[in-house]
């Protein structure tokens, strides 16, 4: 029997819970991935060879959100101000990306994932915009979780601007670090009022079908439209990808 729905690969975290090292993910994650006819499947931390097979398993990868990246990964020194760090997580996301870009598997990266990405990527990252940065807005909200509270601008002529139909929206925000310099390859589709990249895609979808937000739109899928629709253009680039698998493995 094969599959009818595209397989979505989400990475998560990993936490103590009660004394028991635990694959931690926040079930709005799924839920959303769900709600846009994808079937998610939880992806822990492993080795590189796993992440090979998970590349070949996955007809997309989201990169959720969770602790800072640890800079050295991308040959930087940890800011005072860096939070947790957990290096095998950063490992395992940075060997998905390398074999989804490679196999052309979709990714959609959201907030943690969107530093991982841009750093494995080539880009730089800013590790606490508020010390790093000049005039910073309030970039980690004490609002519901669901609740816009900073308005962004959105690149026009970008994927990021026809899925959410407009040049501005709103989003949710639970951040301390940013991109700084966007990799090679990609371009940045979205920008708070203080200059914070929230957003950076593909420069070309036919080589790559890369999206990534600094928000968090899994939390936001219920009472958003447009953010539900992030989710469904993901799952059907996914989609596509796995038709055109099929096609290349029956000829
Ligand atoms: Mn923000």
């Amino acid at each position: 029997m094969e599959n009818k729905r595209p397989v979505i690969g989400i990475t998560c975290s990993t936490k103590d819970i009660g004394g028991l090292e635990t694959a931690y993910l926040h079930y709005s994650y799924t839920t959303s991935v769900m709600n846009a006819g994808g079937v998610p499947v939880i992806l822990p931390m492993a080795d590189k060879e796993i992440a090979r097979e998970w590349a070949a398993l996955c007809d997309g990868i989201l990169l959720s959100g969770g602790e800072d990246m640890d800079p050295q990964q991308i040959g930087a020194e940890p800011h005072p101000n860096l939070g947790k760090v957990i290096p095998e997580r950063d490992k395992t996301e940075m060997d998905l990306i390398e074999f989804a870009k490679e196999q052309k598997i979709p990714i959609f990266a959201i907030c943690r994932g969107i530093q991982v990405l841009n750093g494995a990527l080539g880009g730089t990252l800013y590790q606490d915009v508020y010390d790093e940065m000049e005039k910073v807005i309030k970039h980690y909200q004490d609002g519901a979780r669901d609740a816009a509270t900073h308005s962004i601008s959105i690149e026009e002529g970008s994927l990021l601007a026809e899925i959410i139909g407009s040049n501005e929206t709103s989003v949710n925000s639970f951040h301390h670090g940013a991109v700084q310099e966007v990799a090679p390859g990609m371009k940045v589709t979205a920008k708070a009022p203080d200059g914070i990249i929230e957003a950076i895609e593909s420069e070309d979808f036919n080589k790559n079908w890369i999206l990534a937000v600094q928000w968090h739109p899994e939390d936001m899928t219920e009472v958003s439209e447009e953010m539900h629709r992030l989710f469904t253009y993901f799952v059907k680039a996914a989609e596509e990808r796995a038709g055109k698998k099929e096609t290349v493995s029956s000829s």
